[in-house]
């Protein structure tokens, strides 16, 4: 969110000033008097965008800083509920620019976009009149030095009254990126306040949860109120569990299994009254009882889930072990575990793992030999 990324641009020595951030409309009043009576009042969601749909409102005196909050606290943008605003000085803008850093992952490097044309009309900006809107490679090895950061200055064209100050903001931003481990630092706009300030106004940023082990303090950025309780719970025990808005559970080891998954079962709703994936889940390599417990308890946790197909290739991990741990699994979970399962094993120990399903003969599991077969078969008792 913006008074996030603000915090984190504050940090490290981008110009930008930090404001007060409110929950409750009343609490407005004494951020505005304590900011000088003029503010702006701008909503707090993961989403841009917010000025064009009424979430960034000027107040001339505090009482006016508690009407806006009152009018965007609990405002929808983008689907995202409103729970906190920022109230910020009121700033005198001369000129809008945006700026960014993102990884780009199809050329294995980094971008810089810019543009002096900033503001809320970027993305008209960049269809319209797509030359205004810079695009500077930044190599991972260097990065962005002095040297660089003069080049990205002179190439987007900055005025020449803000030259040395956009060179000392780009680089500032650039220690933001690499050092918070970001894949996106985003800053539209970066504004030209009386007197030929330089300032970020806005900022947004995406952090790489794969460094979060570096980062203690990014824990405090997760978005409790927008993360879906069933993807909290099985982060919690280590999942890697994506939701979707299907009928059918899905658990497989392996995210290229589990993917081709997805497409086979959806392909296969489509004979069977369009049912479709309801979840991504991969179990990866340890697929023991707990594993396949825990994997079964979130699925079987979401209630639009009616069937669930266990795909799973054994390699590393032996059928034998997985059909132990689904068997396990169904000891664990008892009466919590009330929808069809399909199970379909292939590859290292199949014989043995079949033969322990076959013996367990629970009620509730149907082993099918072929991913087509069990996708077929799991969309049909899921229509059913
Ligand atoms: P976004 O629409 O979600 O990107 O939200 P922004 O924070 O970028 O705000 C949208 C627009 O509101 C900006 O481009 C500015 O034109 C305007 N704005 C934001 N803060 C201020 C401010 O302090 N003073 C003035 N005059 N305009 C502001
Ligand atoms: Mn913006």
């Amino acid at each position: 969110m913006e008074y996030q990324a603000k915090e984190l641009f504050a940090k490290h020595g981008v110009p930008v000033t930090l404001g007060v951030v409110v929950d409750q409309p009343e609490d407005a009043a004494e951020a505005a008097e304590k900011l000088g009576g003029v503010v702006v009042v701008k909503a707090q969601v993961k989403a841009g965008g917010r000025g064009k749909a009424g979430g960034v409102k000027l107040a001339k005196s505090p009482e006016e800083a508690v009407e806006h909050a009152r009018a965007i606290l609990g405002m929808e943008i983008k689907g995202l509920t409103v729970h906190r605003v920022l109230v910020a000085p009121a700033a005198q803008i001369e000129d809008e620019y945006y700026f960014s850093f993102l990884l780009d992952r199809s050329n294995r490097s980094y971008l810089c976009i810019a543009s002096v044309e900033g503001g809320v009309e970027i993305e008209e900006v960049a269809r319209t009149n797509p030359d205004a809107v810079k695009k500077i490679p930044v190599d991972p090895g260097t990065g962005v030095d002095q040297q660089k950061a003069a080049e990205i200055v002179d190439g987007v064209g900055f005025p020449d009254a803000l030259r040395d100050q956009a060179i000392a903001f780009v680089q500032t931003l650039w220690e933001t990126f690499v050092e918070e481990d970001a894949t996106l630092t985003e800053v539209n706009p970066l504004a030209r306040l009386a007197g030929d300030r330089l300032e970020a106004l806005d900022g947004k940023m995406t952090l790489d949860a794969n460094a979060d082990f570096r980062h203690e303090d990014h824990a405090k950025y997760v978005d409790i109120d927008a993360t879906d309780p069933l993807e909290a719970k099985a982060r919690e025990k280590g999942l890697n569990y994506v939701k979707l808005d299907g009928q059918v559970g899905i658990i497989g080891n392996g995210a290229g299994l589990v993917m081709s998954t997805l497409d086979v079962v959806a392909y296969a709703g489509e004979k069977h009254g369009g049912v479709k994936p309801a979840n991504f889940l991969d179990i990866g390599g340890g697929a023991n009882a707990q594993v396949m417990a825990d994997g079964l308890d979130v699925i079987l946790g979401d209630s639009q889930v009616k069937a669930v197909l266990v795909n799973v290739f054994g390699g590393i991990t032996a059928c034998d072990e997985v059909a132990n741990g689904i068997v396990g699994a169904l000891d664990i979970l008892g009466d919590e575990a009330t929808k069809p399962l399909v199970v379909r094993l292939d590859g290292n120990n199949v014989d043995e793992g079949r033969r322990i399903l076959s013996e367990a003969n629970h009620p509730l599991v149907t082993m099918v030999e072929t991913m087509d077969g069990a996708a077929d078969k799991v969309a049909e008792l899921a229509n059913a």
